[in-house]
C-alpha cells in the first residue's frame, strides 16, 4: 500500500519506515513533488496534523498521514507546545534549548512530555492517533550520536540518559512519535 507521509524530515521518514515495515511504501513530500510550505496555523497538534494531511489530499489527491509534535513543559504551562519548532528561532534547536534551559532556571518542577498527533486520511475517512512520552528536562545538554531538536535535554522517565544518547531503535521504542506511529501501524494492519 502506498501512503504519503507529509514530511521531508529524513529522521522522521527513517523512524516511520522502520515501524511501518515493508507492507507500506511511504512516500515523502519530495516524492510527490510537493515543494511548498504547507500551512500549520492551528493552535493544537491535532489541528495542525489534520491541516497538513488535508492539504496533501486536496492538492495532490493522495491518501496521506501527517504528524505534529511538540514538547510540553509543566512549569511553563505547556510551552513551548505547538510553538516548539520556533520557540526562540526558526528551527534553531540550539537557540530553542538555550531559551528553555533559561526559562527553567528558577523552577523546581522540570517535568515535561513530548506529544505527537498523527492524522490519517484514508478512503475518505480521517483518523487520529496520539503518542506521549513523559520525562524531565535536564539541567544541561547531553549529546550522543543521535536525535534532533530538544533531544539533548530530554530524559524520558525510567532512564538516566537523554534521547540524544539513546540509539535510534531505543528511542523509537518509547518515543511519542514511535507510540503514535505504532498505533497508526496497528490500525493499517487490521484493514
Ligand atoms: P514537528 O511538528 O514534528 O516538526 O516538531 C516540532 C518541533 O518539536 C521540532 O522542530 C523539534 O524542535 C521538536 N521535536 C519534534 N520531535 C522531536 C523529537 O523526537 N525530539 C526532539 N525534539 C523534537
Amino acid at each position: 500500500m502506498e501512503l504519503v507521509f507529509a514530511t521531508n524530515n529524513a529522521h522522521k521518514l527513517e523512524e516511520v519506515r522502520q515501524i511501518l515495515g515493508d507492507r507500506f511504501k511511504v512516500l515523502s513530500l519530495n516524492d510527490i513533488n510537493c515543494h511548498e510550505d504547507i500551512p500549520e496555523t492551528a493552535d493544537t497538534f491535532q489541528g495542525n496534523a489534520l491541516q497538513k494531511a488535508r492539504y496533501v489530499k486536496e492538492h495532490y489527491g493522495y491518501d496521506c498521514f501527517a504528524d505534529d509534535t511538540g514538547l510540553e513543559v509543566k512549569a511553563l504551562n505547556g510551552a513551548p507546545g505547538v510553538h516548539s519548532a520556533r520557540y526562540a528561532g526558526d528551527h534553531d534547536s540550539e537557540a530553542n534549548m538555550t531559551k528553555l534551559l533559561h526559562e527553567l532556571e528558577k523552577k523546581s518542577d522540570r517535568s515535561a512530555q513530548f506529544r505527537t498527533v498523527v492524522a490519517l486520511i484514508l478512503n475518505g475517512q480521517e483518523v487520529l492517533f496520539e503518542g506521549i512520552v513523559t520525562g524531565h528536562i535536564a539541567t544541561e545538554r547531553h549529546y550522543g550520536d543521535g536525535g534532533f531538536g530538544y533531544d539533548p535535554i530530554f530524559v524520558p522517565d525510567g532512564y538516566s540518559e537523554t534521547f540524544s544518547q539513546m540509539s535510534s531503535l531505543g528511542k523509537n521504542l518509547i518515543s511519542h512519535r514511535g507510540r503514535a506511529v505504532r498505533k497508526l501501524a496497528d490500525y493499517l494492519k487490521q484493514l
